[in-house]
């Protein structure tokens, strides 16, 4: 007999599981399908170790700073094997709080790889499941260039895996995820080495915060290599060790660990997305209207697959109003709000962003309605210290009543600081409202209400 679900969410990362608890919630016979591990990228090697491994970083430049601070401290040593042992039992009860959730709200949890059979249907294990309403939520996975060589490195899901620290690591890519690795990798006491190929990571941030991002790689001295695009990697066939030669000649060897953050892409090849009539666009993700529709009636795409923003919050909202709207009868028109998105890098010190930068502001507004406040400053917890660094705050406003269209940062505590004003923009906020805020000191965070 074939088994009937009203909702089948067909990925268990962030899209899927949350738009199946959420249809369940609201009533329906929910079921969720993952071929790897329940809580897909974000959980298992995305933002969840990531996080941890960040966090290891901190706790090695607070040690960096102890000695300013009066301690005597001698750090014998970094066993990076405890510190993968304590992040993966973390995420094993990820898991189980998890597959808890389904068990709570009456969603099922099948493992297995599926594969559209029909619009209505999709093959697991051998067995034919069928729904009236099916979200593709499968994420993406890494790009691996195609140089000479390229098969001796590994991308972010082999980072996660690595069980002791590279001596000498170079990461490749100017992303999020290039940015993250390389600075976890050398606050944690590799020789990190950062391969971008063009004059800087984070093209796309607003470029204060990212020459503020460069200013901190040189003096944390990080190997930033700009206008660096690999031609091939050679492996030594008795060390095992890389040598990594870009198209200018450079030549970084000695290499322990070669890492491949150059993007990610779509993970519908495998799914059989023909046989339902869905269309993929020529990178293969699949757009969707601001409903989550797919070109087929009752087929919906959630999350990194539909190549929008990238980020586990996204896939999460999205999920829960597609969910909202097919089975709430008081929210029919439920839809996500992809304007205005914050979102944060984890670089050290983390960058925060929401809205617009200062260039697509003067593109979108006209130079002359754009006003633009920032500071630079140093943060009292290193203020005291000899690594003393500065960070960088900026607001964007536009229009007479200059209303807050762009908030960017970068320094310590960035990334706690960001949710509020987020807020605060979305809800249209102007400068002066943020000047009528009182500050709370002594905190990085006044100085968004104190800019001039
Ligand atoms: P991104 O798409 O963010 O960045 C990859 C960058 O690598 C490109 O923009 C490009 O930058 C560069 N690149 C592309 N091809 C090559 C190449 N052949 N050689 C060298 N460099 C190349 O990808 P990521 O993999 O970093 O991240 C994927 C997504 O995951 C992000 O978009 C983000 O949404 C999400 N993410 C979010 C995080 C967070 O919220 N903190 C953390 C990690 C990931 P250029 O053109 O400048 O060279």
């Amino acid at each position: 007999m074939t088994r009937h679900y009203d909702y089948l969410a067909i990925g268990a990362g962030s899209g899927g599981i949350a738009s199946a608890n959420r249809a369940a919630i609201r009533g329906a016979k929910a079921a969720v399908i993952e071929a790897k591990a329940v809580g897909g990228t974000c959980v298992n090697v995305g933002c969840v170790p990531k996080k941890v491994m960040w966090y290891g970083a901190h706790i090695a430049e607070a040690l960096k700073y102890s000695a300013d601070y009066g301690f005597d401290v001698e750090q014998k040593g970094f066993d990076w094997a405890t510190l993968v042992k304590n992040r993966e039992a973390y995420i094993e009860r990820i898991h189980g709080g998890y597959k808890r959730g389904f068990a709570a709200n009456g969603v099922e949890y099948i493992e297995g790889f599926a594969r559209f059979v029909d619009a209505r249907t999709v093959e697991v294990n051998g067995e034919h499941i069928t729904a009236d309403h099916i979200t593709i939520a499968v994420g993406g996975r890494s790009m691996i260039p195609t140089c000479p060589g390229a098969e001796y490195g590994i991308d972010s899901d082999g980072f996660f895996a690595l069980t002791e620290r590279p001596n000498k690591a170079v990461v490749v890519g100017a992303g999020y995820i290039a940015v993250e690795i390389a600075g976890v990798l050398h606050a944690l006491g590799s020789d990190a080495h950062l391969l971008v190929r063009k004059d800087r990571p984070l093209r796309y941030f607003d470029e204060d915060i990212t020459n503020a991002l460069l200013e901190r790689m040189q003096q944390d001295k990080l190997n930033l290599h700009t206008n660096s695009s690999v031609a091939k990697v050679e492996k030594d066939p008795s060390s095992g060790l890389l040598t990594v030669h870009t198209v200018s000649g450079e030549v970084i060897d000695e290499v322990d660990c070669l890492i491949w953050a150059i993007g990610r892409e779509p993970a519908t090849d495998q799914i059989n997305l023909a046989a339902a009539g869905v269309e993929a666009d020529e990178l293969g993700f699949i757009r969707t209207d601001k409903y989550q529709n797919t070109n087929v009636p009752g087929i919906y795409a959630v999350g990194d697959i539909t190549g929008e923003a990238q980020l586990t919050p996204v896939a999460i909202k999205a999920g829960r109003l597609l969910a909202e709207r097919l089975f709430n009868p008081e929210l029919p028109d439920a839809h996500m709000d992809y304007s205005q998105i914050p979102t944060i890098v984890f670089s050290h010190p983390p960058i925060g962003t929401v809205g617009l930068t200062e260039v697509e502001a003067v593109a979108e507004y006209g130079e002359a309605q754009v006003k633009v406040y920032k500071s630079q400053f140093a943060a009292m917890y290193n203020a005291v210290t000899q690594h003393r660094a500065l960070s960088t705050f900026k607001l964007v406003c536009a229009g007479p009543d200059e209303r807050v269209v762009g908030i960017h940062g970068i320094g310590e505590g960035m990334d706690e600081i960001l949710q509020g004003f987020a807020v605060a923009m979305k809800m249209g906020a102007t400068k002066a409202q943020f000047d009528a805020t009182v500050a709370l000191h002594p905190t990085s965070a006044e100085e968004f209400v104190t800019l001039r």
